[in-house]
């Protein structure tokens, strides 16, 4: 069986052939690989290709794919039932794991996804204030909850493409939602501001929510003193810091993005990393707020699956493997990776920038450093496509899209990263190429 017959029986029975969007390859072009298993750093496709795989399911997997500890803590779990309707000692261990390294969460619950997440945290800010109004940061993603989607970077960057350009409806304000199906209603007490620039709030403001560091739009790092402004600027309205931590916990340090710059918020939305590959989020914070959840308090928020079993044996197993050391381990790979990536770019001629914080890694294809998302934007997405293309076909697995990031994990050893780094040098003389042919007429 190849991929592109397999993928044209997915495209018969499912919506584009995938279930998530950014999967189909719509923004490089091509037949995305199907996969049939994966180890470590590498997945093999039906194919019987093998690809290093920067990808990690976008960052669920940070130990590397099928880790022996996870696996078998998964077995062993789901020999003895897979959910129960009725609490269990796991998640007790993983709530306490969580606020051990994430010390501004003092209550945790568990949901099923990091979408969920950041939706009951933004519900519950609401219902903690008594306000309506959710400051969010343009190219910032916070999973597809409608109040949310705007401006989210990610696959909804290429949304208005993929579609033909969707009709958007656009509420007074001028927000536009970011997704066909969501009414202007929904985004009405969306106000949409740009990355690391402080906003302006008043006493309508429930809550501000951000990505620490900006991982949906490439890579962005927080500018000094942004996350800290934010601190100061909730507290002068009373309005709640929701860090959406969903990829940078447990990845970008110890104690995540907050422990890493320092900043305490009252809210932190986790997912991908605890989960372990596992379908789980998490949201967490201050107890006088955490307690105003159902049933304690008057916010309700639920799920048949929250805090299941396999899902909370993996989390646990993950965050064993997370030692300290093991962060200093992530990010020196990372840093020299990005040193050496850029060293090919500009071997090749190629106009590009790697970038890195922690062990995140980001490429954008332009010759500055972009700080917000309008700066994101302009990267170059054909050269991307053409680098992304060049490098899958010699065995080195990207995202489908040119706002997403590499995540190199603790399977991702020297001799891994040098096959990548020498890999690359091809590549971006592939994408010199597109890229000098556009750029001059
Ligand atoms: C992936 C992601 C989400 C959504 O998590 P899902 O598990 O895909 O619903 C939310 N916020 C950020 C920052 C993410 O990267």
């Amino acid at each position: 069986m190849t991929n592109a017959e397999l993928f044209a029986r997915a495209c018969d029975v499912i919506p584009g052939g995938v279930n998530s969007p950014v999967r189909a390859f719509g923004a490089v072009g091509g037949t995305p690989y199907f996969v049939t298993r994966a180890e470590g750093p590498y997945v093999w496709d039906v194919e019987g290709r093998r690809y290093i795989d920067l990808v990690q399911s976008y960052g669920a997997i940070i130990a590397g794919h099928a880790h022996p500890r996870i696996v078998d803590a998964v077995r062993r779990a789901a020999g003895d039932g897979t959910s129960y309707g009725a609490p269990t000692e796991r998640e007790v261990q993983l709530a306490e794991a969580i606020r051990e390294r994430v010390p501004s969460c003092d209550k945790v619950r568990m949901v099923a996804s990091g979408t969920e997440a950041t939706m009951s945290a933004i519900r519950l800010a609401r219902g903690f204030t008594g306000r309506s109004r959710v400051v969010k940061f343009a190219g910032n993603y916070h999973g597809h909850g409608d109040a949310l989607l705007a401006e989210s970077g990610s696959g909804v960057a290429q949304l208005g493409r993929a579609a033909g350009g969707a009709q958007l409806d656009v509420d007074e304000a001028g927000t536009s939602p970011g997704s066909a199906g969501v009414p202007a209603s929904a985004v009405a007490d969306t106000t949409i501001v740009a990355y690391n620039q402080v906003p302006h709030l008043d006493d309508s403001v429930a809550c501000v929510i951000v990505e620490p560091v900006a991982a949906n739009m490439g890579l962005v790092a927080p500018a000094a003193g942004f996350l800290d402004g934010l601190r100061s600027a909730c507290d002068q309205v009373g309005a709640l810091l929701i860090l959406d931590e969903v990829i940078t916990g447990f990845r970008v340090a110890w104690g995540g993005a907050q422990g890493h710059y320092g900043v305490r918020p009252d809210l932190t939305c986790f997912g991908k990393v605890i989960g372990g590959g596992l379908n789980v989020g998490a949201f967490g914070g201050r107890a006088d707020v955490m307690d105003h959840l159902a049933p304690l308090g008057p916010v309700y928020q639920a799920g048949t699956l929250s805090g299941n079993p396999l899902a909370t044996a993996a989390g646990l197993a993950a965050l064993d493997l997370l030692d300290p050391d093991a962060y200093d381990t992530l990010g020196g790979r990372a840093g020299r990776l990005a040193c050496a990536l850029q060293g090919q770019f500009d071997a090749a001629g190629l106009v590009a920038r790697a970038t890195v914080v922690g062990s995140l890694v980001g490429v954008y294809f332009g010759d500055h450093h972009p700080v917000d998302y309008a700066d994101a934007r302009r990267t170059d997405e054909a050269a991307y496509a053409a680098f992304f293309h060049a490098m899958l076909q010699r065995g080195v697995a990207l995202a489908p899209g040119a706002y997403e990031i590499a995540f190199p994990g603790l399977a991702h050893d020297d001799a891994v990263l040098d096959t990548v780094v020498e890999v690359a040098g091809e590549a971006a003389a592939v994408a010199a190429a597109v890229a000098g042919s556009r750029s001059s007429p």
